[in-house]
Formats: C-alpha cells, sequence, structure tokens
C-alpha cells in the first residue's frame, strides 16, 4: 500500500468507526466526547475544554421508535438522530450542543431522549445587525458557562485563541484538500473525498491537519491525469451513506466542489484575528456565513455561488441533494433551479433518505443524466 493509499484507509476508518475514535481519545487524554448537532455550533469552545467534539449526523437506521417523538415528516438526518439516542448511542457523551436554525431543530432540541446534558443556543436570523452579534456573544457566554460546569475547570481566553487557530489551520487545509481532489479525481473518488471529511468530525483537529497536509503532498507529487468523466458540484446537507456516493463513482461522475453543510460549509468561514474578544470573532462566523440554507439571506446568493462554482472549476453539472423533508432546503431550491435554468447550467436533483437501503431510483437518475450529458 502507498503512503497516500495508507493515510486514506486511516481516515475511513475513523469516518466509519466513530465510537472507537471516541474510546481512542479518552484512552489517550483521559477526557471524553462532546456532541455537536448540525449545522453550526462554536467548534472551538469545546475544543478548549480539551474534550472532543463529535459531530452527530445521523445514520442508516431502521425507524422503530424515532417516530413515537418526531412527525413522520420531519427531516431524515432528525429520526434517525432521534432512533439513535432512543437506543442510547449517544449517553456517553458528556454533553451535546445543539443549535436551533431549522424547526425540525427546536423540535428535537425540546425531545432529546438521551441521559447527555443538552446546551441548546440559538443563532439569530436577522445577521445583519450588530445587535445579532452581541445576542449570539451572550448565547456563546451561556454556552461556555454550561461547558465549564460540565467540565469542572474554567474555559480561558488564552484556550479560545489557542482552539481557533487549530480550527482555521483545518479549515484552511481542508479548502486546498478540496482543490486537489478536483485535480486529482482518480486517486480521490466521492467515497474517499467524504471519508477526508466526515473523519474531521470525530478527530481532534490539528491531528487531522496533520494527516490531511501529509495527503496532500503525496497526491501532489503525482501526475494530473485527464478526467475523461464528468465533473459536478454538489449541494445540498450531506451525501450518505457510501452506496450513494458508489453510484457517481460507477458513473465517472467526480465531485469537484461541493456546498455540503456537512462538508464545505463546516470550512467556509474563518474566525477573523483582531482586537475583540474571542467569543464575539466566533460570533462574527454566524454574519459571515452565506450560501446556506439555514443562514437567512434576501438577496439568494446561494444559486449565484454555485454558478460560480461551476465556472471556476469547469464542472459540467450541479446535483442537488435533498435531504428527506428538509424544509430550508427545500425552500432555497426553486430559486436555485430557476438561476441555474437560466444560466443554462445542467442540474438534477437526488433525493437523500437515510433509511433507504436500496439507491435504484438514483442510480437510474444518474446513469440517464449523465447520458443525457
Ligand atoms: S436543516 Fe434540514 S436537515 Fe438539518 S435539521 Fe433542519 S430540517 Fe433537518
Amino acid at each position: 500500500m502507498s503512503k497516500y493509499e495508507t493515510i486514506l484507509s486511516q481516515l475511513k476508518d475513523v469516518a466509519a468507526n466513530p465510537k472507537k475514535a471516541m474510546d481512542d481519545y479518552k484512552a489517550e487524554t483521559g477526557k471524553g466526547a462532546i456532541g455537536i448537532l448540525p449545522l453550526y455550533a462554536p467548534e472551538e469552545l469545546v475544543h478548549a475544554t480539551g474534550y472532543l467534539p463529535m459531530g452527530i449526523w445521523g445514520g442508516q437506521k431502521t425507524i422503530t421508535k424515532a417516530r413515537t417523538y418526531l412527525p413522520a415528516f420531519a427531516c431524515s438526518i432528525m429520526q434517525q438522530v432521534m432512533e439513535l439516542q432512543c437506543e442510547g448511542a449517544y449517553d456517553e457523551l458528556a454533553a451535546v450542543l445543539i443549535s436551533v436554525p431549522c424547526d425540525t431543530l427546536k423540535c428535537l432540541s425540546q425531545k432529546w431522549k438521551g441521559t447527555s446534558p443538552v446546551i441548546v443556543f440559538t443563532h439569530p436570523q436577522n445577521r445583519g445587525l450588530e445587535a445579532a452579534n452581541k445576542f449570539l456573544v451572550e448565547e456563546y457566554k451561556i454556552v461556555k458557562r454550561k461547558l465549564e460546569e460540565i467540565v469542572g475547570e474554567p474555559i480561558t481566553n488564552a484556550a479560545i485563541e489557542a482552539s481557533i487557530k487549530v480550527y482555521n489551520e483545518n479549515r484552511a487545509v481542508m479548502r486546498e484538500f478540496v482543490k486537489v481532489a478536483a485535480d486529482y479525481p482518480q486517486i480521490i473518488d466521492p467515497v474517499a473525498r467524504h471519508a477526508v471529511f466526515k473523519s474531521r468530525m470525530f478527530m481532534e483537529k490539528s491531528k487531522h491537519t496533520a494527516l490531511v497536509k501529509e495527503l496532500i503532498e503525496e497526491i501532489k507529487a503525482m501526475p494530473v491525469e485527464p478526467w475523461t468523466g464528468k465533473k459536478v458540484v454538489v449541494t445540498g446537507i450531506l451525501v450518505e451513506p457510501n452506496e450513494l456516493l458508489d453510484i457517481f463513482k460507477e458513473n465517472g461522475i467526480a465531485i469537484v466542489a461541493d456546498d455540503l453543510a456537512q462538508e464545505s460549509r463546516q470550512i467556509r468561514i474563518d474566525v477573523l484575528d483582531g482586537e475583540e474578544a474571542p467569543l464575539y470573532r466566533l460570533a462574527k462566523v454566524w454574519q459571515r456565513m452565506y450560501g446556506c440554507s439555514v443562514a437567512t439571506d434576501t438577496k439568494k446568493y446561494r444559486g449565484k455561488m454555485l454558478l460560480d462554482m461551476v465556472e471556476q472549476t469547469g464542472a459540467d453539472a450541479i446535483v442537488v441533494a435533498m435531504m428527506k423533508f428538509c424544509d430550508p432546503e427545500e425552500w432555497d431550491y426553486p430559486v436555485m433551479y430557476r438561476q441555474f435554468e437560466e444560466k443554462g447550467v445542467k442540474n438534477i436533483m437526488i433525493e437523500v433518505d437515510q433509511e433507504a437501503t436500496a439507491f435504484e431510483q438514483v442510480r437510474t437518475r444518474l446513469q440517464s443524466f449523465v447520458e443525457m450529458m
């Protein structure tokens, strides 16, 4: 196995075994893990406690218990999270952070069935106002105080500043990875690309950064080969499980950029340097967020952002991966669709249902889409 294959296999293992990643971290540091629900949280505060921030983005379970607590039309990802809660999957977490930018998350935050304490906070939607930043700082102060109570230690400004550096570096390295993956689709197929992103949710970020840096170096040492398949930009909440990503690969489709909430939206915005207190700069990230269905944008910039991505990467089309019953994504779709059509950019919508075990409909749709292109 070459070095880049070894690194990829390490990252794939972490992505596939979050429980092991958490147990290894506990054994190594003596500290536990804190869950982070989608979409955004000031993870740097959790990192500053020395606990491991663990992303919680659902799974692939048959739903049997969740519908007792959530309506059948709640999004697929939160049905999974509820099912896993009911099974006690998150009970080893020292706490769970829940932001509530959509109705489903508001509902879920009030019905948490796990035993871990939950810390719920609100992202203000009138994001342009300075008052919104100040409000979010107050929310983050509450998050910080509750985290301190749970871990039994104060979180110092120095620790938060150090964590901000670690996260900014990780985001920068991941943005570079996205470009490298687009140049080397023969090496970084959709499953591998996803594993590099997903593993960052279960690893201490400086360790993840070091591995991805090595991976980038190894890949860049190889010649860039021409890609004879199609190239797409993917947008949505997430594309899982791997069987779904395999369909892209089977049809010779390379993902050259993404706007997935689980992937590039997490690395889009850095925390700025500056004189202001770290909590204020962390809060500013929300104001500077763009192109995301849960961050109110009256100018509807997301479609244009995706069209720019197509132009920059030379992509052939846009794939909208629609999370089943996700209201915010469904509301953005008609506007984006019109913008794609006006520019003559080919696009297709596929549904992502985490409970699904068969993907024939997506297979047929992507296959015919490629043939049409
Ligand atoms: S943003 Fe969409 S996918 Fe995420 S929790 Fe809300 S409804 Fe579900």
